[in-house]
């Protein structure tokens, strides 16, 4: 079976970084945010391109503690996408503020502008750009509506590791941008852990205080904070498997080329190309079909798991039935939902895994 995510693939040299990583920390007995999480963090911004990261237990937590670091919180409306990982609006809602939802492009499955922009209201403070499936696109753009709107850009960069837009690093357009390094991430570690990269000092400050119950020095706790703190063994992880991440980074492009190339099923829609090569990392390689379920069982019988990103969008979800939206719905995320099918594409991935797979979804147009 070609699978979405093969980490017993990975190579030896890499594992072998990681157990001798494990070992250093272990034999330091030092834990919990300590010089493994301040060397990642370090690094982490420096590849951004932003001058400051703040380690914390994981994506959901850095979107949360990016808008409370922000004075974003109850009363405040921030926009979003309704095709996300829910936990873009999750974290949203645990800040206090109130989510909106914009609907996206039908083309790319982001954010829609237009209807970010009749999502507008006297409440509205920020825009949660998610960067999904690992694409940045017309981030000038953004930058300009937000600038014009007067609210804040923040980013989700949880599917968009080493994602460059004309030279700029995911994280490093807004004010704020949001990691995961959930294991199934591009950056992955063994366990969870997140990342808010800023290069506003303050924020990275107030951010670094609210990750650790509100406190600026030991017992003191000028404001109530949470406990999402890095810790040293995920750290050290990071910044080991980070040393591999360009060429996987690399890999997945050259698999997305190949699919892009090589899939030609009438039946099988791409979405649009990138607007450069590296503004792309392909966290996930999505397809959209009108026979999705017929596709995906398919694939399956040849031996190629596939799965959906993501089947229900937020405004389907039972506890999120009266969100807030664009007046005029959110009709492209609903079709989007029921038609789109991520591909395997990771970066242990053969050639002839590739080929396979195209062949498989090629194939769906003969057995109708
Ligand atoms: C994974 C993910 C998150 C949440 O990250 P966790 O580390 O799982 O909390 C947020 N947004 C997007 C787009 C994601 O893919």
């Amino acid at each position: 079976m070609i699978l979405m995510n093969d980490f017993q693939r990975e190579p030896p040299e890499l594992r072998n970084a990681m157990l001798t990583a494990a070992q250093r920390v272990i034999e330091s007995g030092w834990y919990v945010l300590g010089t493994e999480v301040a060397t990642f963090e370090e690094r982490w911004a420096a590849v951004c391109g932003v001058g400051y990261g703040v380690g914390v237990g994981n994506g959901m937590d850095a979107i949360e503690i990016a808008l409370r670091a922000m004075d974003i919180g109850p009363g405040d409306e921030v926009i979003t996408t309704p095709m996300t990982a829910f936990a873009s609006v999750l974290g949203i809602l645990r800040s206090g503020a109130t989510p909106v939802l914009a609907d996206i492009e039908p083309n790319t499955a982001l954010l829609s502008q237009d209807s970010a922009a009749r999502c507008i209201s006297t409440k509205t403070k920020a825009v949660l750009l998610v960067h999904l499936y690992g694409q940045v696109r017309a981030m000038a753009s953004w930058q300009e509506f937000c600038t014009t709107k007067g609210i804040s850009l923040i980013e989700d960069c949880a599917q968009a590791h080493l994602a460059t837009w004309q030279g700029k690093v995911a994280g490093s357009f807004g004010v704020a941008g949001a990691y995961s390094f959930y294991p199934t991430k591009n950056l992955g570690a063994p366990g969870d852990a997140g990342m808010l990269v800023t290069n506003n000092l303050a924020i990275s400050e107030r951010a670094g205080r609210i990750r650790n119950y509100g406190q600026s020095v030991r017992y003191h706790h000028p404001e109530l904070g949470m406990n999402s703190r890095l810790d040293e063994i995920q750290a050290a992880m990071l910044t080991t498997r980070m040393k591999w991440l360009p060429e996987f980074t690399e890999r997945r492009r050259e698999i997305a080329q190949a699919y892009r190339e090589g899939i030609n099923s009438p039946l099988v829609t791409q979405l649009a190309p990138p607007e450069e090569p590296s503004a792309h990392a392909y966290h996930l390689y999505v397809v959209s079909c009108p026979l999705r379920d017929d596709l995906q069982t398919h694939l399956k019988e040849h031996q190629v798991q596939a799965l959906i990103h993501y089947p229900i969008p937020v405004q389907a979800q039972a506890p999120c039935m009266h969100i807030k939206r664009d007046p005029l719905g959110l009709t492209i995320s609903e079709a989007h939902a029921a038609q789109c099918l991520s591909l395997p594409c990771h970066p242990q991935m053969s050639d002839e895994d590739v080929k396979k797979v195209i062949n498989a979804v090629n194939g769906f147009n003969s057995i109708l």
